[in-house]
């Protein structure tokens, strides 16, 4: 069974497409990635899958119920954990979850798990005091432990570690790959891209209203086909470069040599001989292996070519 699927979706403000015929499929049990620059359409997408915004056209289902027809059932299977803090500031922690729960008529029965979900995220002291006395951080969790209320087997987190410190962005790592092993689906839109290079395993990018790629993330990587080198230069080395060698050359500080080379077509041990051969002496050689910022820089559309 997919977690979500996505056909053919898009969605329109007047002339401008939010979202461009977007189709996409995410598997149950995924860690999924969903990353974009500012007005991409990521909210836009989450917003249809939560039933908030309709879509212009395609359509939508969460483990196979369809956003619309079957919205009550598609809204029973998801959790959104917003990106903004929403809440009203005099319910306290313990009331805002109550009332989550009866909303999915969800009553007594549910206690127990809103004690376990108050545990977890380390809101015990906090469960009786109202949100407006919660620091941004208690709050974040809260909204966290809000969306996971009804034990939605899909769980969508939007920019969840946006302005929190370290700590709690190293607890909410770790709940969140916990959520995962237990089978739940994790989607996370983030603008943290190592967060997401560590995370998930499969990556999509949205840029303006399209879907740019959709990949696992080894796959992803490998379509990078640059790296640089960064040579240490002896106090005594040459400065001039061999005439090949020179439009390979990146701006590096005194004292380094920065080279942007191929994967395929610049062999390392070429390019070695002729910098010996031009008198250019070092002491240290790092290669730095592309990672998901590079990639995403190039798809959307900052950074070098792919080719
Ligand atoms: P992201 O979440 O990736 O930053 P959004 O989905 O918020 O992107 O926005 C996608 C585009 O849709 C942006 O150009 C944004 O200005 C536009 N947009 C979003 N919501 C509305 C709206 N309610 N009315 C008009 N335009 C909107």
């Amino acid at each position: 069974m997919n977690a979500l699927e996505i056909e053919n979706l898009s969605k329109n403000y007047g002339l401008l497409a939010a979202l461009n015929d977007i189709s996409l499929t995410i598997p149950e049990g995924s860690f999924f990635a969903l990353l974009g620059p500012n007005g991409a359409g990521k909210s836009t997408l989450i917003n249809i899958l939560a039933g908030l915004t309709r879509a212009s056209s395609g359509r939508a289902a969460i483990l196979g119920h369809d956003v619309l027809k079957d919205w009550r059932q598609a809204r029973f299977k998801l959790g959104v954990v917003p990106q903004e803090l929403a809440y009203d500031p005099f319910f306290t922690v313990r009331e805002m979850l109550s009332l989550q729960s009866g909303y999915f008529g969800l009553g007594n029965k549910n206690r127990a798990w809103i004690n376990e979900l108050i545990a977890t995220l380390g809101l015990e002291d906090k469960a009786d005091i109202t949100m407006n006395h919660l620091s941004g951080g208690m709050k974040r969790r809260v909204l966290i432990a809000q969306a996971l209320v009804h034990r939605p087997p899909v769980v969508i987190l939007d920019e969840p570690t946006a302005g929190v410190d370290v700590a709690l962005r190293a607890k909410l790592w770790t709940f969140m790959r916990d959520l995962n092993a237990q089978g739940q689906t994790i989607i996370l839109t983030t603008h943290y891209l190592e967060e997401a290079e560590n995370m998930c395993e499969t990556i999509a990018i949205l840029d303006r209203g399209r879907l740019v790629v959709n990949a696992g993330k080894k796959e992803l990587l490998s379509r990078y086909r640059w790296r640089q080198v960064q040579l240490q230069l002896l106090p005594e080395s040459g400065l001039e470069l061999p005439e090949e060698l020179k439009a390979k050359q990146i701006a590096a500080p005194a004292g380094e040599l920065l080279l942007r080379l191929h994967r395929e077509t610049d062999h390392i041990g070429e390019v070695l001989a002729a910098l010996t051969q031009a008198g250019i002496k070092f002491s240290d050689l790092k290669i730095h292996e592309p990672g998901l910022t590079e990639v995403y820089s190039e798809l959307t559309g900052k950074g070098d070519s792919l080719d």
